[in-house]
């Protein structure tokens, strides 16, 4: 585990000085002009002080996207706030608990007939928030666990199966906040990478057949910087 950098160190690693043309961009942050000061930074002397990033190139002021890291829980990744694009390892703040996973044979999603099904399976338990969570001290309940989802198990499946586990290792499969379901809040709930909840039939919407399910969730994997070249090491 390295030690925790400040922002101004982890912003560092990713970005470089611009100096060209600031009056014809605009900040998507702060949106004031580059050539002016960030609004987050009056008074301060680097306030006019602008940065691009390094393989996206989009353009900010260097206090804007300080504040934006330092509002964020701090796992020494940034994310573009214009293109979405990950610097670093982007993790969530799922709490602790396990993932597992079985081959339930002779049992065929619809739409996979001729296939075995991969069951996943998270156990997840209440606990106390910690510093990394929305109001840290406080209990959070975790309803409907153990949770289950159903891949096919044929290649693209096991290939999502392999980057749900790279997912869950970066605390990424569940946050604690609101549930929609619900409405309960300091909860447990599923974090925008969908799982498949039902073996059999669609009554939630969240079952098969959906002949884009797999391409859907290896896009919402994507989004958190998790594809195959996670794999690769
Ligand atoms: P949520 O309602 O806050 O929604 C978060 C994400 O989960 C959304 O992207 C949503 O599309 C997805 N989602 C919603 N229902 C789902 C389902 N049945 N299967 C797979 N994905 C689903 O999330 P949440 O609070 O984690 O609730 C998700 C589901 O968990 C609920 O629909 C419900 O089936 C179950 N749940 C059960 C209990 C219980 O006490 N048994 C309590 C709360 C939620
Ligand atoms: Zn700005
Ligand atoms: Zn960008």
């Amino acid at each position: 585990f390295s030690e925790a950098m400040s922002g101004q160190e982890v912003l560092g690693r990713y970005m470089t000085k611009v100096h060209t043309d600031l009056d014809k961009t605009d900040c998507a942050i702060c949106c004031d002009k580059l050539s002016e000061a960030s609004s987050y930074g009056d008074g301060h002397p680097e306030a006019y002080e602008a940065i691009q990033l390094s393989r996206c190139s989009h353009q900010f002021h260097k206090l804007c996207l300080l504040t934006m890291y330092n509002s964020s829980h701090k796992d020494d990744s940034l994310q573009c706030p214009s293109c979405k694009m990950i610097y670093g390892e982007k993790t969530g703040i799922c709490p602790p608990g396990n993932m597992s996973w079985k081959i339930m044979s002779g049992n065929s999603l619809a739409g996979y007939e001729g296939y075995n099904t991969i069951c996943v399976t998270y156990h997840l338990s209440s606990g106390i928030q910690g510093p990394e969570h929305p109001q840290p001290g406080q209990p959070y309940t975790c309803r409907g666990f153990p949770r289950q989802g159903f891949l096919p198990d044929c290649d693209k499946g096991r290939k999502v199966l392999k980057l749900l586990m790279e997912a869950f290792r970066r605390r990424l499969m569940f946050t604690i906040g609101i549930s929609h379901t619900t409405g309960e809040p300091n909860t447990v709930t599923w974090n925008e990478i969908h799982h498949k909840t039902e073996l059999h039939g669609n009554q939630s919407g969240h079952g098969y057949p959906d002949p884009n399910y797999l391409d859907n969730v290896l896009q919402e994997l994507a989004a958190y910087g998790i594809t195959e070249d996670c794999l690769a090491t």
